[in-house]
């Protein structure tokens, strides 16, 4: 029960390392090797599982396994709030930190003309909230999700809550259907359900 037998590449081992993590949390041990497999993932878990890992060390061994393309947003976070947009790209840059992999932070109160230039210059990982997310998408040309690998929506159940509703979908719709997909909920409400049929294909179902 190590990092090391979950097929993670140096980089992110030593990363693990350098935070103290010695061995996955449950939610870890059991989303890793599923999402390694490209599979989408709903998975019930709370804040304090480990779940912003759980889905960020699989996501981050992706990128570094696929011939990148140049200048495209492959991998987009959608959180309910800015706090959490914050934590959830304070944690990526830290399990980041041993690759050239890079992560900006669109959420609203932040200068609208600083984050455009942060996503003009494309990094591979975006988290926002989606209400600004989408403000991007819509006025600027040059940000666009075409190549998107993977989407994760954390806190489901909050999203819905605090009516992101349709931003959601508008956002699910705008992602290539070929992609991953992994949404962690802290309760799976008949709302996070229907978010689930949307936008998750053929999901594996994981608690913690
Ligand atoms: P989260 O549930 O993602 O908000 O994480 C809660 C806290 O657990 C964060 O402070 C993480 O840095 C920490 N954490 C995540 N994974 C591990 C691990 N495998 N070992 C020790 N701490 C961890």
């Amino acid at each position: 029960n190590s990092f090391m037998e979950l097929n993670l590449s140096r980089p992110l081992l030593r990363a693990c390392e350098a935070l103290g993590y010695h061995k996955p949390t449950p939610i870890q041990a059991a989303c890793i090797p599923l999402s390694l497999t490209g599979r989408d993932i709903c998975g019930s878990a709370v804040t304090g599982s480990g779940k912003t890992a759980a889905f960020t060390l699989p996501a981050l061994e992706r990128l570094l396994f696929r011939p990148k393309r140049e200048h495209a947003i492959r991998v987009l976070v959608l959180t309910p709030t800015r706090e959490l947009a914050v934590q959830v790209h304070s944690m990526i840059e830290k399990l980041a930190q041993f690759t050239d992999i890079r992560c900006c932070l669109v959420v609203g109160g932040l200068s609208t003309k600083i984050q455009e230039v942060a996503l003009r210059s494309m990094p591979d990982i975006v988290v926002a909230t989606p209400g600004r997310m989408i403000d991007h998408l819509r006025n600027s040309q040059s940000v666009g999700l075409e190549d998107l690998a993977v989407l994760i929506l954390d806190e489901a159940d909050r999203l819905l809550e605090l009516g992101f509703n349709a931003e959601i979908r508008e956002l699910v719709r705008l992602c290539p259907k070929r992609r991953q997909t992994m949404l962690f909920s802290a309760t799976m409400t008949e709302e996070v359900d229907e978010l689930i049929k949307l936008s998750l294909s053929k999901p594996l179902r994981l608690s913690a």
